[in-house]
C-alpha cells in the first residue's frame, strides 16, 4: 500500500513520512479512527514506507524487494494480528490460522470492519460470536520476536482492533511494549480506544485519524471503478464517510434500483392494513440481500423525515426526482409529530437487527404491522385528546 493511494489525511500522511526520514519513529503506536477510515490503510503504507529500500521523499518506490512483498502483505518482517474466531475444530487459534482469508479480503478493500471480518466466516460461524486476540496469540508473538530479523532492518507488528483483546492478551503485550525488543514497530490500528487498559494506553503515541470526506469516497470509488458520477453520489448518500461500507454497497446490484416503487406500495399497503398482499410483500424483500435490506431501510427512513419536512412547509426543495416528490406531497400529512419519532424508531431498530442476522421476513413483517397502527395515529384527534 502507497501513501498516494490514500484519500485525503495529508498532515497525518506527512507527520508520518517526516519521522521516518528523520529517524524519529516510535515505537509504539496508536491508529485510532472511526469505521471504515483510512486507519489500517494508512499503518500499512508507513510500515511498508519504514522499510521501503528506495523510497523517495513523499512515498514507498513500490518497486523494491520489500514493497513488492508489501504489496501483497507477505513481507517475513511483518507480523498481523487481529480477532480470530474459535471455529473449524482450532482450540488456540492465532493470526496466522486465518492470515490467508485476512490477506485476501484486505487487499480488497482495507476500510473494512470487523462485522466484515466475522462474515467471512458466517458458514463455519453459525452461532455469531464474536472473535478475540487471544493470550496465546501474544505468547506466539514474544516467541517470534525473540528470533533474529529475517529481511529488513525494520519488523513491523500490525495489530487490528486491539479492543478485542483478553486481558491477559493486554498483560503480555504491555510487557512487550514495556522492553520492546530491537527495532520492532507495535502499530496498533483501533476503534475504540476506552476499551484498552490505561497502562498499554500510556505506552502508544497516538495518531488520530478523521473519517472521509464525500469527495475523497467519490474520488477513489471513480479511480478504482468504471462507474458513473451519479452512481457514485448515490453511494456516497449510503455511506457516511463509511469507505467501507461504499466498498460494500459497490456490490450490490440493486442498490442502483429505485427504492420509491417498493417504498410506494409498502406505504400503501400498510395504510389499507392488507395482511394479505402484507404477506406477499415481505417475502419479496427477504428475498433481497442483507445489504440491499439496509439500503431500503435506510431510503425509506430519507422519505419519512421529508415528509416531516414538508408538514411544516410545502414550498421546501427536497432533493427528489418527480416520481418521490409527487407521492409524498400526496403522503406527507400521514407522517407527523405524533408518530414520526415511533416510525422512525422502528425503522432504526429494524436496521440493527438485520444487521445482527435475524430473520429479514419476520423482521419486516413485524415492522409492517407497526407501522399498520402507526399511520392510524390521527394527528388532529390527538391534539384534542
Ligand atoms: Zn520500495
Amino acid at each position: 500500500m502507497l501513501f498516494k493511494e490514500i484519500e485525503g489525511n495529508k498532515g497525518i500522511k506527512n507527520q508520518l513520512i517526516s519521522s521516518v526520514l528523520n529517524n524519529r519513529v516510535s515505537h509504539s503506536q496508536l491508529f485510532l479512527g472511526g469505521k471504515g477510515s483510512a486507519k489500517l490503510a494508512i499503518a500499512i503504507a508507513f510500515a511498508q514506507f519504514i522499510n521501503c529500500t528506495t523510497k523517495n521523499e513523499n512515498d514507498s518506490c513500490g518497486n523494491c524487494d520489500s514493497c513488492v512483498k508489501y504489496n501483497s502483505l507477505t513481507h517475513p518482517d511483518l507480523y498481523l494480528i487481529f480477532p480470530v474466531l474459535t471455529i473449524n475444530g482450532i482450540k488456540k487459534p492465532i493470526s496466522d490460522n486465518f492470515i490467508f482469508q485476512w490477506r485476501e479480503e484486505i487487499l480488497k478493500n482495507p476500510y473494512w470492519n470487523l462485522h466484515d471480518w466475522f462474515n467471512v466466516f458466517s458458514e463455519d460461524n453459525k452461532t455469531g460470536k464474536n472473535g478475540l486476540i487471544y493470550t496465546h496469540e501474544a505468547e506466539n508473538l514474544q516467541s517470534k520476536l525473540a528470533l533474529k530479523h529475517y529481511e529488513s532492518e525494520y519488523r513491523v507488528v500490525i495489530m487490528w482492533m486491539p479492543e478485542n483483546m483478553q486481558a491477559k492478551t493486554s498483560n503480555k503485550l504491555l510487557k512487550l511494549l514495556e522492553e520492546p525488543p530491537n527495532k520492532t514497530i507495535f502499530l496498533l490500528v483501533s476503534e475504540n480506544s476506552e476499551q484498552l487498559l490505561s497502562t498499554v494506553l500510556s505506552r502508544l503515541q497516538i495518531t488520530k485519524i478523521t473519517n472521509f470526506s464525500d469527495e475523497n469516497i467519490k474520488n477513489y470509488i471513480l479511480k478504482q471503478n468504471n462507474i458513473s458520477s451519479k452512481k457514485a453520489n448515490t453511494l456516497i448518500s449510503y455511506s457516511e464517510g463509511d469507505l467501507g461500507k461504499a466498498l460494500r454497497l459497490l456490490e450490490e446490484e440493486d442498490l442502483y434500483d429505485s427504492h420509491f416503487e417498493e417504498f410506494q406500495s409498502w406505504m400503501r399497503i400498510c395504510y389499507s392494513a392488507n395482511i394479505k398482499e402484507l404477506t406477499n410483500w415481505t417475502a419479496q424483500r427477504a428475498k433481497k440481500g442483507r445489504q440491499s435490506q439496509s439500503v431500503f431501510l435506510n431510503y425509506s427512513l430519507k422519505m419519512i423525515r421529508n415528509c416531516l419536512i414538508l408538514n411544516f412547509s410545502t414550498q421546501e426543495t427536497l432533493n427528489l426526482d418527480e416520481k418521490e416528490n409527487d407521492f409524498l406531497r400526496k403522503f406527507h400529512p400521514f407522517i407527523h409529530e405524533k408518530n414520526i419519532v415511533n416510525i422512525s424508531e422502528k425503522i432504526e431498530e429494524c436496521s440493527r437487527n438485520i444487521e445482527r442476522n435475524a430473520n429479514t421476513k419476520i423482521i419486516f413483517y413485524e415492522l409492517s404491522l407497526q407501522m399498520m397502527k402507526l399511520l392510524k395515529v390521527n394527528r388532529k384527534f390527538v391534539e384534542i385528546k
